[in-house]
């Protein structure tokens, strides 16, 4: 295939842009060619932003040419997942009760990325306020799978996983509460990871569940993973949540070998519901670590079965209450025809909240409320606890843990849209990371029914050096991450 510039990595693009073998410009005009060329049947995006874009490349290329220094990411053309606010920009959701609603202030993560000169292209499709595993719950439409346009590209950070999948973005950034990042990276082929809970700032990040919510990138390549995790990572004091801990330098992470790492392979990852053909993806990329020197070891993350029942528990609570700010009266969708205050409030909420978000805020307010909090919502907060507790004890012994990020490649739009426990099942195996706090990363580790299949590895506390460490590691030494999708252009 000819090399092509929107089908550069940001890396790449930023050494072309450093020998002056392109400009900003340039590069951003070959990914809006190629968002005209896909994004009738991939549907990544929810707002195009090509002027605007085109604007912030020629202000680069104006600095280039005054000869200050290119930074890492400066010119590389970028989007955004529709939950993150951006000043002036429509920031929906992908939510009715938001299509208007247009902030007045940047998330800390998109400031950052515009104060390092990335090049903001758009805003993503996603789920309803990130809930769904398919982007099947977007209100608007949802987004097709890159690899099989009949198939979902996953959720609910959809659209950011099939953009970088198509060359439609250089990377994106997505959210992951209980999966969304790596879920979709592993379904589209591409790198996903969701750093420790209070590595990134969520100011301006729209609330799912706050106790879960991170913000991480997605991206064509390790190395560009760690680039991007390096901008975005830090304290901030506009985040409570965020933790004072110092950033590492995640480039020079990918230098050291992993001769001697111990890893853990929990048995209950590769129990009841994992694909065959998926195991044995992720049983050769265990073979391929063992032959780049580490030592792998099968062991066991005893609660992990009551992790699933546990997140559908505390998520839908957490949301229900985040939820209820959405009442028509500052900002957002409202009916008009409401003759009193009250119906105001429930049809606007009728109105502007889809399915699958009612059934999580009706879950969520009943396991709230009392005599159920003590049965649900408290037992669910002890379940969390042992879960916790497993990887503690694992991470006493264990490096890194190396799992499936989804028991199956991707499968039809459609096919679990009308099953809701069939499609919550597909968080498995990366509900557990979030409940713990954990950072964890999906790479590329080969192809099964033609569908990527994605490899976790599960770290440590804010040690997503050691995670990009052995991502780098196995990805330089096998082919999957040069895979791409044939979307034939018209
Ligand atoms: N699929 C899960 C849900 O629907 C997790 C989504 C996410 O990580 N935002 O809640």
């Amino acid at each position: 295939m000819a090399l092509t510039i929107h089908g550069l990595t940001a890396h790449e693009m930023h050494d072309k842009l450093k020998n002056k073998e392109l400009s900003a410009t340039e590069a951003t005009k070959s990914v809006l060619d190629r968002i005209s060329k896909t994004e009738s049947r991939v549907k990544a995006y929810l707002t195009l932003l090509s002027e605007e874009a085109l604007k912030k490349a020629e202000q680069v290329d104006k600095r280039l040419a005054a000869g200050e220094d290119l930074r890492p990411l400066e010119g590389i053309p970028m989007a955004l997942k529709d939950n993150m606010c951006t000043e002036g920009i429509k920031t929906t959701c992908a939510s009715k009760i938001l299509h208007n609603f247009i902030p007045p202030y940047n998330a800390t993560v998109a400031e950052k990325l515009e104060k390092a000169g990335a090049v903001l292209v758009g805003k993503l499709n996603m789920d309803e306020f990130a809930m769904g595993s398919s982007n099947e719950n977007s209100s608007f439409y949802p987004v097709h799978n890159p690899w099989d346009l009949e198939r979902a590209p996953g959720g609910s950070s959809g659209g950011s996983a099939a953009a970088v999948a198509s060359d439609g973005a250089i990377y994106t950034l997505g959210s992951d509460t209980g999966g969304s990042v790596r879920q979709p990276a592993s379904f589209c082929g591409v790198v996903g990871l969701k750093p420790t809970y209070g590595r990134v700032s969520r100011y301006g990040l729209i609330a799912y569940a706050s106790s879960l919510d991170q913000i991480g990138p997605v991206t064509k390549d390790v190395r560009d993973c760690a680039w991007v995790l390096g901008a975005i990572a830090g304290h901030d004091e506009k985040d409570s949540t965020s933790a004072n801990v110092p950033v590492s330098d995640y480039s020079h992470a990918l230098n050291k070998d992993i001769k001697g790492m111990k890893v853990g392979i929990p048995k209950e990852y590769f129990a009841e519901g994992l694909d065959e053909e998926v195991k044995a993806k992720i049983l050769e990329a265990v073979k391929k670590l063992e032959d780049l020197g580490a030592v792998c070891e099968e062991m066991s993350l005893p609660h992990t079965e009551y992790a699933l029942p546990a997140f559908y528990l505390l998520a839908p609570a957490e949301a229900s209450s985040n939820l209820a700010r959405y009442d028509g009266v500052r900002y957002g969708y409202r009916d008009k025809n409401a003759e009193d205050l009250i119906t105001m409030y429930k049809q606007t909420r009728s109105q502007g909240f889809g399915p699958e978000l009612k059934r999580r805020i009706m879950l969520g307010t009943y396991a709230l409320s009392s005599g159920y909090y003590d049965a649900y919502y408290l037992k669910a907060l002890k379940v969390r606890t042992l879960v916790k507790q497993d990887f503690d004890q694992a991470f006493e012994r264990y490096d890194v843990i190396v799992a499936p990020t989804a028991p199956t490649v991707a499968f039809r739009l459609g096919e679990k849209a009308d099953d809701p426990l069939s499609m919550y099942l597909s968080d498995l195996f990366t509900i557990p990371v979030n409940l713990a706090g954990l950072p964890a990363i999906s790479i590329p580790c080969g192809l099964s029914q033609g569908m990527p299949v994605g490899l976790q590895i599960i770290g440590k506390p804010f040690d997503e050096a050691a995670l990009l460490q052995v991502a780098y590691n196995f990805e330089q030494n096998t082919p999957h991450h040069k895979l791409k999708p044939q979307l034939e252009v018209e």
